[in-house]
């Protein structure tokens, strides 16, 4: 097993590496799952009650689902089939700008590529459906049974790929580097940027377990690290 690499080493060129990418917020950004959500629950109500919402819940910056339930005369009890189309609508979401080079790029240089992150199985894998990424293998928090920052997801991609390298690149530094921290990944924090939904930045960071071994601000400064960088100073 690696070393911690809190303190900015780089495992050595020459050794197979994992590289494990967060999902929300960090290959994509949520803010679009959550517009593409609101147009998904729009669409029902004008197909039961016939009247466009779509402007209204675009607009709403906190519970659309009940704006939505009161303006189309459903009764609250209704807001669970709205909650539950939010949740399974197939979403108009796509990958970040250069991420999908960054992953031919990795791929090409015989890297492999996983996903862990928290949410629900239907959910996430609709997702990565819509982002073309059902090919990469994926740990969901509801099919392991444990969230972050349980290692759970963590130790069974080095179960699953043994004897590498591994990094997790994600954004939020409340739950998503705990865990790969103490298992001696070598931990990036990506920057969201400012549409991020929950933007947790490496200087809210409580303690050393929480924080990214790495923070970098833009997806060509990973690849630059990723690609390029041997050791880092
Ligand atoms: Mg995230």
């Amino acid at each position: 097993m690696m070393r911690r690499s809190l303190s900015g080493t780089m495992p050595p060129a020459d050794m197979n590496r994992t590289i494990v990418f967060d999902l929300d917020d960090t290959i994509y950004l949520e803010s679009d799952y959550v517009q593409s959500g609101k147009r998904a629950v729009a669409g029902l109500i004008r197909d039961t009650v016939g009247i466009d919402l779509a402007q209204d819940l675009l607009d709403c910056p906190d519970n659309f689902i009940d704006l939505a339930c009161t303006r189309a005369g459903f009764p609250a009890s209704a807001a669970d089939a709205l909650i539950w189309c939010y949740r399974l609508h197939f979403p108009d979401i796509g990958q970040r700008p250069g991420m999908a080079a960054l992953f031919d790029a990795l791929a090409a240089r015989g890297d492999r590529i996983c996903i862990i992150t928290d949410g629900r199985a239907v959910t996430q894998r609709l997702k990565l459906a819509a982002l073309g990424l059902l090919h990469v293998p994926a740990y969901i928090s509801e099919e392991l049974g444990a969230t972050k920052p349980s290692p759970v997801a963590f130790q069974q991609v080095m179960q699953d790929f043994p004897g590498s390298a591994y990094f997790y690149v994600a954004d939020n530094c409340r739950k998503d580097f705990i865990g790969p921290n103490g298992l001696g990944w070598t931990t990036i924090w990506l920057d969201p940027g400012p549409l991020s939904i929950h933007r947790a930045p490496p200087d809210i960071a409580e303690h050393d377990g929480n924080r990214p071994g790495h923070s970098i601000g833009t997806i060509e400064q990973l690849a630059q690290l990723l690609l390029h960088e041997q050791r880092m100073p």
